[in-house]
């Protein structure tokens, strides 16, 4: 794409988080490779619904201004660590989406196995630790899980995605809003039934068939204390996803706020889920 055709690329990115509501006000900020050593990027203190392709700011990669009348964006800092840590990266997008930011606001990460496209593409949100906007405290807090993860929450704060262009690092933003919002209504009605270990690693078949770029594998599953049925893939959040997927297809983890598994890996029921529980035996045992 040509320069106009990038700016142009930037103001329909903004545009479109404006519309959905996954920025309010000035919230939120994009940018792109222009080449080697140039970034385009959205200005500080602008609505992301109304911008215009002259307003962008031309940076080098330590985000020193080369062109344009305003000042980059008061994140930009998040950015430039990206583009310093994934030279794949070609876009990053900034936003809150109100439910995925509740998930983060929550301190609740979006690790489940629920969605085949969600595991085959994303593979799983993790949520960097909190730090304050704009200070350089942020961009350490997501220097840990932007290697092996294109799109991650930002602890009491918002998303981040990356991508091969801005529209799609642009639709890994939709993509965990829509995840967010699935996960929150199926948790009201009642908690996810998850998709089996054995699932997950035919899903992460499909990154080779299909050409998905992901940056790194899910992680393998560890040995769990309470059998096989909590199974979750963890290990280091530069190298591997780590993605809840249990060895029985369509096991439940506990819908309680701070529940599911612990790291005692003790699971946490409701009151009424014990009952249902204990009625579903009881029925068994007749
Ligand atoms: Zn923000």
């Amino acid at each position: 794409m040509s320069e106009p055709e990038l700016r142009a690329a930037i103001v329909e990115v903004g545009r479109r988080l404006y519309a959905r509501g996954y920025t309010a006000s000035n919230d939120g900020n994009i940018s792109l490779r222009l080449d080697d050593r140039r970034l385009l990027m959205t200005p500080k203190s602008v609505c992301k619904g109304f911008m215009s392709a002259d307003m962008m700011v031309v940076t080098d990669l330590d985000g020193k201004k080369l062109e344009g009348d305003r000042d980059p964006s008061s994140e930009m800092q998040m950015h430039l660590e990206v583009y310093r840590q994934r030279p794949d990266a070609r876009a990053v997008v900034h936003a809150h989406p109100p439910i995925a930011t509740g998930f983060a606001v929550a301190g609740i990460p979006l690790d489940r196995a629920v969605l085949a496209e969600v595991v085959t593409t994303l593979g799983s949100v993790p949520i960097a630790e909190y730090a304050t906007p704009s200070t350089k405290e942020l961009p350490e807090a997501v220097r840990k899980y932007v290697k092996a993860h294109d799109g991650m929450l930002l602890a009491n704060h918002g998303a981040l995605t990356l991508g091969a262009d801005v529209f799609a690092a642009y639709y890994k933003m939709e993509t965990i809003e829509h995840f967010a919002h699935i996960s929150l209504v199926a948790r009201l009605l009642g908690g996810e039934r998850l998709l089996s270990r054995q699932e997950v690693d035919r899903l992460q078949g499909l990154r080779g068939i299909y050409g998905i770029a992901a940056p790194a594998p899910i992680c393998p599953p560890e040995d769990s204390a309470l059998g096989p049925s909590t199974a979750l893939g963890t290990g280091d959040p530069a190298s591997c996803q780590t993605v809840f997927a249990p060895e029985i297809d369509g096991a439940r983890l506990s819908s309680v706020p701070g529940g599911g598994v612990g790291p005692d890996r003790e699971i946490r029921l409701t009151y009424r889920e014990l009952t249902a529980l204990i009625e579903a035996a009881v029925r068994e045992i007749r």
